[in-house]
């Protein structure tokens, strides 16, 4: 696509975008800073933040609304900041990933976090934002996340102390050192319900769920008679936690050896529960009409109005 066909921001939108968002990314589980000194130069400055397109600048491109006219495409609404790395991560299969919508959120989030912290003075508490959600993490899959750990994540000298990559027990430990491992993945993640209709171009994808579950087969812990408990799935005998979306059943089988502590195994076994957290989509069976996930991280969700409670207990 030539240039000239692309309705691109000007500098003046560009700077606005970047100043309402105060210079930091918007997409809520990054939120880093984009601008600084330049490390080498003096008088100079870096800057890694981009004014990305919600709805693409040119046909064929990401999200393209052919609706909009060339002064929409490139107008302040239509421009969302973010941090290179989250400008690329966006537009990845061609943006099939970011829905608008959720790009649309982002940017509404991210303003008022900014117009927030103006008023107030006070830095949001450094939790990812995907954290801050949860009252309690109540699962987390150690060997498949242990997969997704990248080398950086590898040499920090917190993980080094750990055995096998992460700690039992302490809580508000598992999250400063889960914080930015999940937070990565977050960003890559699929909305649940942005998986329809249903293509197996997910199969592998990271998906971001908070739903209300059926939960089912919930075991004590201390038993060991769950092994293979995954791989051989078995919906009359084996845990797991089920809703239904789509026209589709949603089933997520567990491993009991991955819930956290004792307390989370009630919840488990509560016949309905909302869980947030990150899954991926093994495989989808569209003769059965039935989709499986893998859960990687899963907690409590904070129920709404209760924000403030939990995030002074956080903190
Ligand atoms: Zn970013």
């Amino acid at each position: 696509m030539r240039a000239r066909n692309r309705d691109n921001f000007s500098a003046a939108v560009k700077r606005v975008a970047a100043q309402r968002v105060a210079y930091r990314c918007s997409s809520p589980a990054c939120d880093r800073v984009t601008l600084g000194p330049d490390a080498s130069i003096a008088d100079a400055t870096v800057s890694i933040g981009k004014a990305a397109h919600i709805h693409a600048a040119s046909p064929g491109g990401p999200r393209f609304n052919k609706t909009q006219t060339p002064a929409e495409r490139a107008s302040l609404a239509n421009a969302l900041w973010l941090c290179s790395n989250c400008a690329t991560m966006i537009d990845v299969n061609n943006g099939a990933s970011f829905p608008p919508k959720r790009l649309k959120q982002w940017k509404i989030e991210a303003e008022a976090r900014a117009s927030k912290e103006l008023q107030t003075g006070q830095i949001e508490l450094h939790v990812p934002a995907f954290l801050r959600n949860y009252i309690y993490i109540n699962y987390i899959n150690t060997p498949r996340l242990q997969f997704f750990v990248t080398d950086a994540d590898r040499q920090s000298p917190v993980f080094a102390e750990t055995k096998n990559g992460f700690p039992d027990g302490n809580m508000i430990w598992h999250l400063a050192h889960l914080g930015d491992i999940v937070a990565n993945l977050h960003v890559g993640a699929v909305d649940l319900q942005d998986l329809f209709p249903l293509s197996e171009d997910f199969i592998g994808s990271v998906l971001s769920v908070n739903e209300m579950f059926y939960t089912k087969n919930g075991v004590l812990p201390g038993r060991d008679d769950h092994k293979n408990i995954v791989e051989n799935f078995d919906p009359k005998k084996s845990p797991h936690i089920y809703l239904k979306l789509g026209g589709f059943k949603v089933i997520s089988p567990y491993d009991p050896r991955w819930v956290t502590t004792s307390t989370a195994f009630s919840s488990f076994r509560g016949g309905r529960e909302r869980f947030a957290g990150l899954f991926v989509l093994k495989s989808i069976d569209f003769e059965q009409q039935e989709m499986f996930l893998s859960p990687l991280v899963m907690g409590l969700p904070i129920p709404p109005g209760m924000e403030g409670f939990y995030k002074r207990s956080f903190a």
